[in-house]
């Protein structure tokens, strides 16, 4: 085989949902309750057990999840958030939605996410009422010196761990001891449904909250409106949107959690399997590391720099034509035409590191069935287009 020749395809993610679900699917379809009702309930406690979270509120995604959470906070108008540029612009949308004003903040090059040093110059210029935090690719980041940084208390921060599934600090799951985490259930997080969200919190009150926030405000959801014995009033008593989970989404998350931990397991493997290979090549940056592990490795993003003969793009064109396929995360949210529109090019200006970073970013496929012989494939392209720079005559 030579190394140039295409012989075989290694997707950037997939999404595998496991036999249990179909049947348990079908269950919820014959039982005639297909909204939020007790799938949902059973689904938030076996979610909320396996992160030992005192509750979780399961929502239609972790956008909406993040849009709750800020609106639970209850921040006048156009009150400053602090978010990372380089996340998912949902993330951002939602603080939009809250009606609250984003104020991006830098990256830090040594681990993706942002640094208490940041916070604290950025909180410096402009004081923060909240501030969205986001576990990078599963890093997993403490939430509470950067709470200090930007002189906020604990509940003032929302996190973003729609990648933080199954990362660890401390010893605890992240979104464990938070006021508010939110996750994603999307079909290529950790814990694929194909859609869906969930927040995990250790206020019981706001879990209270939340669920008739979700729910566009009401105070009893239909299942306790149509359930055995219940009755039809009910009140509206907080702004709520439409964001509920439905049972056919719990039946499938339900069939899919116990098999989360082998998943992370398997997740961990590629990562360590990966690092091997890709040590010895030049240019070739690998994915930071937590000290203390609990890395959730939702992906696997390298930085192609100097001297690794291809740029980023050309390299995920090359890997593209040997029928790897990568994917960028992020695009800063800065970098996008709403965005730059929105908070004017002084506040797009500040952000060196995210530009410099986003050029370089490559995230190789990683997802638990990837096979090691897949693995190795990917490496070798990778090394053989370092030697080669893509000349097929080199
Ligand atoms: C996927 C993702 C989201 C959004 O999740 P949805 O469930 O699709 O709304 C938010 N933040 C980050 C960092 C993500 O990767």
């Amino acid at each position: 085989m030579t190394a140039g020749t295409r012989t075989r395809t290694v997707p950037f993610a997939r999404c595998h949902i496991v036999a249990e679900a179909h049947e348990a699917v079908e269950r919820v379809l014959a039982s005639g309750w297909l909204t939020t009702g007790p799938q949902t309930m059973a689904f938030e406690d076996e979610f909320a057990g396996r992160l030992a979270a005192r509750e979780a509120v399961a929502v239609s995604s972790c956008t909406a999840a993040i849009e709750l959470a800020l609106r639970a906070l209850r921040l006048p108008p156009g009150a400053p958030v602090f978010t990372p540029t380089l996340t998912f612009c949902g993330a951002v949308h939602a603080i939009v939605h809250s009606g609250l004003q984003p104020v991006l903040l830098d990256t830090d090059e040594r681990t993706l996410t942002v640094d208490p040093a940041t916070v604290a110059a950025a909180a410096g210029q402009v004081r923060p009422q909240a501030m969205i935090v986001q576990h990078m690719a599963g890093y997993p980041v403490g939430v509470a010196a950067l709470a200090d940084a930007a002189g906020l208390p604990a509940g003032r921060v929302v996190e973003d761990a729609a990648h933080g599934l199954g990362a660890m600090i401390g010893g605890r799951a992240v979104g464990a001891d938070s006021a508010a985490a939110c996750f994603s259930f999307y079909a290529t997080k950790n814990l694929p449904i194909g859609e869906g969200g969930a927040i995990t919190t250790t206020d019981a009150g706001l879990a209270g909250v939340l669920r008739e926030m979700r729910q566009h405000g009401m105070s009893r959801d239909a299942w306790r409106r149509y359930g055995p014995g219940a009755s039809w009033r009910y009140d509206v008593a907080v702004d709520g949107i439409k964001a509920n989970f439905t049972d056919l989404q719990a039946a499938i998350g339900r069939a899919q959690l116990p098999h989360l931990p082998a998943w992370q397991r398997r997740r961990a493997e590629v990562a360590a399997r990966y690092d091997r290979a890709l040590a010895t090549v030049p240019g070739v940056v690998l994915p930071p590391r937590p000290a203390g592990g609990g890395h959730a490795w939702h992906l696997y993003p390298v930085r192609i720099t100097a001297p690794y003969p291809l740029s980023r793009d050309a390299l995920a064109a090359a890997l593209s034509s040997r029928g790897v396929g990568t994917s960028v995360h992020f695009i800063p949210v800065h970098h996008f035409s709403y965005f730059r529109a929105l908070l004017g090019a002084q506040m797009c200006r500040q952000l060196p590191v995210a530009d410099r970073v986003a050029r370089q970013l490559l995230s190789l496929p990683m997802h638990p069935g990837l096979t090691d012989s897949d693995i190795d494939y990917v490496c070798d392209q990778i090394a053989d287009l370092a030697r080669t720079g893509g000349d097929p005559c080199a």
